[in-house]
C-alpha cells in the first residue's frame, strides 16, 4: 500500500502553524509521531491535500511542573518521555501505568500523547485497505452510507481506542487548543462526541498544544488496566482507569472511565460515589465493576464479542480498583 499524494508542510514555530492551518482548514492533517496517521493514510482513510508535520516545533515538547498549578505537558511529547518520567509515575500513577501500555517500546519512543488524545475511531469494518473496504460497499464512517456493525442505523458506532485519554479524565485534565481564533482551554471530558465518525469536538483549523493536569490531582494512587488480543503491542478492546485520593482514612475523592467500548473515552456514572467514603475492598471493587461494565457499550467492532469485551470490563475494573489501593 502506498501513501496518496500530499504537500507536506514543516513549520517551526506555532505561528508558522497556524498559518498553515488558517489557509489549508479543512484540507491539512496534522502529523504528530504518524504512527497512527501513516497507516491511515496508506489504507486511504485519509487522503488530505496537506499534511503538517508538527515535529519541529519544540515548544509543543516536554513536562513542565508548575508550582501551585499542575502539569502541562506539550502535545507532541513522546509517550516515552511520560513512561521514562519518575516524576510521573510518583504523581500521576494513572496516566504512568496507561502510557506503558500503549502499543510497543518503539511506537511509544514515535508516538505523542497529543496523538493518542487525538486518535481516530476504529472498527473493524474501517481499519481496512481501500480494496477491502470497496469490496464490502464502505460504510457511513469513510466513502459510504450504511453501518455493517448496526445495519439500518444511521450513526457510526466505531470505538475510541486510546489509552491514555481514560487516565486524563479520571486526573481531570484540560486541553490546550490553538487556532486562526486564538487560544481555548477545554476540559477533556467535554472533548469528546459520542459519534463514531465524528469524534472530537476540534475545529479543521485548530490543533492541540497541550494537555494540562491539576495540582489537585497530584498524589491520587491509581492504576490503568486493559485487554487486547496480543499483550506486547495491541490498542484495547477495553480499558479501565481507577483514580482517587487517600491517605491512609476512607476514599477522599475518585474517578473511573473507560475506553475502546464506547465511540468516546467516558466517565463511568456513580463510580465516584461508591467509592468516597469507602476502603476500597473487594466489595466496593465489584459495585464499581459493575457501574463500569452498564457504562460500556460495545458492539461488533472488533475481533472479540461485545459481551466478552462487557464482562471484561467488570473484571478490569474490579482489578483496578484493588491495583489502585496497593499502588
Ligand atoms: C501496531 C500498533 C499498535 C498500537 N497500539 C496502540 C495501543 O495499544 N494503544 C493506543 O492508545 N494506541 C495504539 N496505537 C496507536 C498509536 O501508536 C498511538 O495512539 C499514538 O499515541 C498516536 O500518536 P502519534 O503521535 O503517532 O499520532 P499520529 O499518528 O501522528 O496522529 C494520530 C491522529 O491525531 C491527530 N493529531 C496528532 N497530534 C495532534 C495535535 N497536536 N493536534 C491535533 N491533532 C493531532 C492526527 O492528525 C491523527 O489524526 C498503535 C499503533 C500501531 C501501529
Ligand atoms: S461502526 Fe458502522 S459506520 Fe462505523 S466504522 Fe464500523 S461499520 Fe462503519
Amino acid at each position: 500500500m502506498s501513501l496518496p499524494t500530499f504537500k507536506l508542510l514543516l513549520p517551526r514555530t506555532l505561528q508558522d502553524a497556524v498559518s498553515h492551518l488558517a489557509r489549508y482548514g479543512g484540507n491539512i492533517q496534522v502529523l504528530a509521531g504518524g504512527t497512527d496517521l501513516i497507516p491511515s493514510m496508506k489504507q486511504k482513510l485519509f487522503t488530505p491535500a496537506y499534511v503538517m508535520d508538527i515535529r519541529g516545533i519544540d515548544e509543543l515538547r516536554g513536562i513542565h511542573v508548575v508550582p501551585g498549578t499542575g502539569v502541562e505537558i506539550g502535545a507532541l511529547t513522546p509517550l516515552s518521555t511520560i513512561e521514562d518520567s519518575e516524576f510521573m509515575r510518583r504523581n500521576y500513577r494513572v496516566l504512568y501505568e496507561a502510557a506503558i501500555t500503549v502499543a510497543s517500546p518503539i511506537l511509544r519512543n514515535m508516538g505523542t500523547l497529543g496523538g493518542n488524545i487525538c486518535l481516530d475511531t476504529r472498527c473493524v469494518w474501517y481499519n481496512q485497505s481501500l480494496q477491502w473496504r470497496k469490496s464490502c460497499g464502505f460504510c457511513i464512517k469513510k466513502d459510504g452510507d450504511l453501518c455493517h456493525v448496526a445495519p439500518g442505523g444511521t450513526r457510526c458506532w466505531a470505538a475510541f481506542s486510546g489509552d491514555t485519554p481514560p487516565a486524563l479524565l479520571c486526573l481531570n485534565a484540560d486541553l490546550e487548543i490553538i487556532g486562526p481564533r486564538g487560544v481555548r482551554r477545554v476540559p477533556l471530558s467535554q472533548f469528546y462526541t459520542s459519534l463514531g465518525d465524528a469524534h472530537l469536538k476540534l475545529d479543521p483549523n485548530e490543533m492541540l498544544t497541550r494537555i494540562l493536569l491539576p495540582e489537585s490531582s497530584a498524589g491520587w494512587k491509581g492504576s490503568y488496566q486493559k485487554l487486547r488480543i496480543r499483550g506486547s503491542i495491541d490498542y484495547p478492546l477495553a480499558g479501565v482507569a481507577v483514580a482517587f485520593r487517600k491517605n491512609g482514612g476512607p476514599v477522599e475523592a475518585a474517578r473511573v472511565a473507560i475506553t475502546a467500548v464506547n465511540p468516546s473515552p467516558v466517565l463511568v456514572p456513580g463510580a465516584e460515589h461508591a467509592l468516597i467514603g469507602k476502603q476500597p475492598d473487594e466489595h466496593v471493587a465489584t459495585v464499581v465493576g459493575e457501574l463500569a461494565a452498564k457504562a460500556a457499550k460495545p458492539l461488533t467492532t472488533s475481533g472479540l464479542t461485545p459481551e466478552y469485551r462487557r464482562e471484561m470490563v467488570k473484571v478490569f475494573a474490579k482489578r483496578a480498583v484493588l491495583a489502585a489501593a496497593r499502588s
